[in-house]
């Protein structure tokens, strides 16, 4: 045997399963792509926003040039909008890209990542692509235990990534159990608070996370354009944080990781509150539709505060591949979660009203 490229510890990671495209799908199972329904990667129903496809085409004419390396505009508009100042803010390739910046700019092969069990997926993928060592603590009610997680952390431990709300799982942490966790924190740990579902918060449940980055010099608050604000094709994202960490974030992301028609894009669709507020509008009536059909099925599900639920549709550890496969004859894209360890639970996306109740009927086609 020939030695294998590459490190171990980069043969040992499983690849990211995405949701499958709708293309795809048409191609497999002979469907025809218009009748699909894609409920799989918490996209936004409504797609791009008008404005945002404005601004895009404004952008075209420019698109010869290279994009703003520093996103003057964007990062303006950003620290009007959290009130901090632009040199506090990273913009990324989605806020995937923040995140993985985040682990290369803090922590070096053999140290060690303090995650939840049942957190976004990226966060082993980062830890692992750099060889350090990941701390996976085990979840409280599908939810991040965070005075286990602050107990976890070790002389190793640099950095900690908690999700609220989380994905897959949609739960959510109320602001005062997370500052409670940030004042347990060693002042050297850096705190990764991704919060790509922040916008589908009721404004009871909204907190100022930027105001903390202003107590905290280890904290750093990720955010994204992908979900609430239907730009997840264009690939931006951005992080908050004090000069002392975001200084270094931008010594080692690609200079221009953020392309311009994203940033222009960006721009328009932050400003769009009347689109945020028809997606959070309809994500709660979805909501609703979803759960009283759980109920009534008698499914068990993990209650959400995202655009997306976690149902779970058997007791066997085959029940999320099976029933994904029987939505997927009738034209449902979902989201199984056996690679989270949740073999027997689906994820599903919240769509349109009407894309939800095919997968309501789907789903109790599926079950019969
Ligand atoms: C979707 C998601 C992201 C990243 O999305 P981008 O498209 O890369 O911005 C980050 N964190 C969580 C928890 C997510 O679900």
């Amino acid at each position: 045997m020939p030695t294998p490229f590459g490190p171990e510890y980069v043969r040992a990671i499983a690849p990211y399963q995405s949701g499958k495209p709708i293309a795809e799908v048409a191609r497999e199972f002979g469907l025809d792509e218009a009748s699909i329904v894609k409920l799989a990667s918490n996209e936004n129903p409504f797609g791009v926003p008008e404005s945002a496809k404005q601004a895009m085409l404004r952008a075209v004419a420019d698109l010869g040039r290279y994009p703003d390396a520093n996103g003057f505009d964007l990062k303006a508009a950003l620290a009007a909008r959290y009130d901090v100042p632009a040199d506090w803010i990273t913009l990324g390739n989605g806020s995937n890209d923040i995140l993985e910046i985040a682990a290369h700019a803090f922590v070096q092969p053999g140290q060690a990542i303090v995650y939840a069990q049942y957190s976004f997926a990226v966060y082993a993928l980062a830890t692992q692509g750099l060889g350090a060592r990941a701390i996976v603590v085990p979840a409280r009610e599908y939810g991040h235990d965070l005075a286990a997680m602050a107990a976890a952390i070790d002389a190793e431990t640099r950095l900690v990534f908690i999700a609220n709300p989380n994905n897959p799982t949609g739960t959510f942490l109320p602001a005062a159990e997370i500052e409670a966790f940030l004042k347990l924190v060693p002042a050297h740990v850096v705190v990764v608070l991704d919060e790509a579902y922040n916008e589908f918060l009721t404004p009871e449940q909204q907190y100022e996370s930027a105001a903390w980055v202003k107590q905290y010099p280890n904290l750093l608050v990720s955010r994204t354009f992908s979900k609430a604000y239907g730009l997840a094709g264009l690939r931006v994202g951005f992080g908050i944080a004090q000069p002392a960490l975001t200084d270094l974030m931008n010594r080692i992301r690609q200079p221009f990781n953020v392309n311009s028609m994203a940033q222009a894009a960006a721009i328009a669709a932050l400003n769009d509150t009347e689109f945020l507020a028809k997606g959070a509008r309809n994500n709660a009536a979805g909501y609703v539709q979803f759960t009283e059909a759980f109920d009534e099925l008698g499914l068990q599900y993990v209650p959400s505060f995202g655009n997306f639920v976690l149902v779970k549709v058997g007791d066997d550890d085959g029940a999320g591949a099976r029933v994904n496969l029987a939505l997927l004859k009738q034209g449902v894209i979902v989201r199984p979660v056996g690679s989270y360890g949740l073999p027997q639970w689906l994820r599903i996306s919240i769509g349109l009203p009407q894309e939800n109740a095919l997968l309501i009927a789907a789903l109790k086609q599926a079950l019969a």
